[in-house]
């Protein structure tokens, strides 16, 4: 399916879109040119300067610095797509220029190599993340292309994919490698999409079929440059850090780096719809499987420590000394998306919709002016501080980061937000999530226009209208999400019979649609309690709070300190309501709590034969991922329940 132009105009996500465009693509651009006086210096642009030969200087930055100016540019395609801007479309055209001046005559495009020495180049795939960045250039090109149709970047990437396709692969003399950090597989695939050529299908599938191979290939490449490392210590996180330790058809586990994992599982559905290939695609729904089932936490985040940044084993979710990167949320997005793609089930756009509302946007603040990393269930800013175990969690977002991977990862997920909200299978139309849009499909030769209008997530009622110029046979599948039991769904006010037409979680309308035909979405929300299988150790008499896609959280700011100490007595209600002045406007929350009377126990540490005793309270839940937007202070998501 071609990429669908969708326009949001949302009382949600429409805020997001606008910051993405007027304060997080300006100030990354400022990022990236270091001409912001407080942030960690960029030098990323200044790189290319170098590399082109224009600049005299050193390389300075991640040896992955490369990837944040294709991540900028890969958003600003995105917003260009829907918001028009020559002035930010010639800036964007000056980097590509840029870039293009920086491309060695074969082809190689990497900055870090080109100015410390093209002898070094392909020679650590393990650590170095060449083929990484050219993996994020890629989908910066296919995105502007696709965004303007200006082929500059797209010719650039593939003269640089097809030198990589002359450096590896099965042939003899070629290098028989693959990434230490997955991204160039999925991007291979979309370049296979844009250019038809098929050498660079050919070329994403080797590199996932050549990983897990035995001998181990970094070993083999570690010998060959003298046993030398990047970053030291690297190697002792064994292969199963990369994904490496077995055929990835094999793999049943998630296991290592989250983020490159699900780059990786991204690019095996991409490869297995491509290719027809059911085994790779049997082997995604087990790695989904064992995500969702027992690696995920509840606002869709991924990697339980900071060890390796990766995931641990099934139902080890740790709460406040958890990873939780937002870049793991947004992969996990990017695998879901191609989980639907190849099938449309609603399981996959429930776990899309979960980590977009919580665990990818908990990730940015609401000004958008500073980012998470880590995205923490369970905060004591005293506990980051003093106790090394939550080093790695940060009470408060921050403003840039010497590893600025999660920043420009958000921005170019929420520019390109329209392409997650529908699909199509066959002769259906799936909408997947519920948001405010419009957008116009092309289905057999009939262009078909989709309105959607909903105050979604605050409520739950949706209404989709369809427009067309003649009326059209197909069929329409709405989802009905995971967490509503009422739905009711009607076409032109008569009610559907869902138990009849719900298949995988969509209810499948056919019909001969006629223009101005509407559906309306009745999805209705209550807050409810939500608990964890009782084998995660770190949430067992604990509830979280959700309603509708919303997780819910306790804040300092609103309940006091000591967050752990209070309770959720199980008759308690849980009384909704809107406010407007609130962070953004939000559903808050409130219940009757209780707290421990902490002052009862005077100097002691520990008592013999007593009890706690609890004080009623006010509890407000406000959204999880607008948490610290105001003063800063603890955070909780499970709350004991009495
Ligand atoms: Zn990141």
């Amino acid at each position: 399916m071609a990429k669908l132009k969708v326009k949001i105009n949302d009382p949600f996500w429409s805020k997001y879109d606008a910051l993405v465009r007027d304060v997080v693509i300006p100030y990354q651009r400022d990022v990236l040119n270091d001409n912001v006086a407080d942030a960690e210096p960029s030098s990323a642009i200044r790189n290319f300067r170098i590399a082109a030969g224009e600049e005299v200087g050193e390389y300075y930055g991640m040896v992955f610095q490369d990837s944040d100016v294709a991540k900028w540019l890969e958003a600003v395609a995105y917003s260009l797509e829907n918001h028009p801007n020559p002035e930010l479309e010639k800036e964007a055209d000056e980097i590509i220029d840029l870039i293009g001046r920086a491309q060695q005559p074969d082809g190689y495009l990497n900055t870090y190599f080109i100015i410390n020495g093209l002898d070094k180049r392909w020679t650590n795939l393990h650590e170095c993340h060449e083929l990484y960045c050219a993996g994020h250039m890629i989908e910066a090109a296919v995105a502007y292309y696709e965004a303007t149709g200006k082929r500059k970047l797209l010719d650039i990437v593939c003269k640089f994919a097809d030198h990589m396709d002359s450096v590896f692969g099965p042939e003899e003399g070629k290098i028989k490698g693959y990434p230490g950090h997955q991204e160039i597989e999925l991007a291979l695939v979309k370049l296979y999409r844009v250019t038809g050529n098929k050498r660079y299908l050919n070329l994403a599938k080797y590199f996932l079929d050549e990983r897990g191979k035995k001998p181990y290939f970094f070993d083999i490449e570690w010998e060959k440059r003298g046993k030398k490392e990047f970053w030291p210590g690297h190697r002792s996180r064994g292969p199963e850090y990369e994904q490496s330790h077995l055929p990835v058809r094999e793999q049943t586990e998630a296991v290592g780096h989250a983020v490159r994992a699900v780059y990786m599982y991204s690019a095996m559905v991409d490869v297995a719809m491509e290719t027809g290939d059911e085994e790779l695609l049997q082997a995604c729904r087990r790695l989904w499987n064992n995500i969702v089932y027992k690696r995920m936490y509840i606002t869709g985040a991924i990697g339980s420590q900071v060890h390796g940044e990766s995931f641990t084993f099934d139902y080890d979710l740790p709460n406040d000394t958890v990873y939780a990167e937002t870049c793991a949320a947004i992969g996990l997005v990017f695998f879901a998306n191609r989980m639907l793609q190849a099938e449309p089930k609603s399981q996959y756009a429930d776990v899309m919709e979960r980590a977009l509302y919580n665990g990818v946007i908990s990730g940015m603040s609401l000004d958008g002016k500073r980012f998470f990393y880590v995205n923490p269930l369970e905060v004591d800013p005293e506990a980051c501080e003093k106790n090394g175990n939550m080093e790695h969690v940060k009470p408060v977002r921050q403003k840039w980061f010497a590893c600025a991977c999660c920043p420009p990862n958000v921005a170019r997920l929420l520019a390109s937000l329209g392409h997650y909200i529908y699909g199509v299978k066959d002769d259906t139309i799936y909408t997947h999530l519920y948001i405010g849009s419009s957008t116009e499909l092309d289905m057999g030769g009939t262009r078909i226009g989709i309105t959607q209008n909903t105050n979604y997530p605050w409520d739950g009622k949706v209404v989709i209208t369809i427009n067309l110029d003649v009326s059209k046979e197909l069929g329409l599948g709405v989802r009905i999400p995971g967490w509503c039991n009422e739905a009711k769904v009607s076409v032109n006010g008569e009610q559907v019979d869902l138990a009849k037409v719900t298949v995988d979680g969509y209810a499948i309308i056919k019909r001969n649609w006629q223009d101005g035909d509407k559906v309306e979405l009745d999805l209705p929300m209550k807050p409810v309690r939500m608990r964890a299988n009782p084998l995660v150790k770190a949430d067992i008499g604990k509830v979280a709070i959700q309603n509708g896609p919303i997780v819910y959280c306790l804040e300092e700011v609103d309940n006091g300190p000591n967050l752990h100490t209070i309770v959720l007595p199980k008759e308690a209600e849980l009384e909704v309501s809107y406010r407007k002045d609130l962070l953004g406007g939000v559903n808050v929350i409130r219940a009757q709590g209780e707290k421990a009377m902490i002052g009862e126990w005077g100097s002691a540490l520990y008592k013999a034969n007593t009890s706690i005793e609890y004080q009623s309270i006010k509890l407000t839940f406000i959204p999880y991922y607008a948490w610290v937007n105001r003063e800063p202070g603890e955070m909780l998501v499970w709350i004991r329940e009495k």
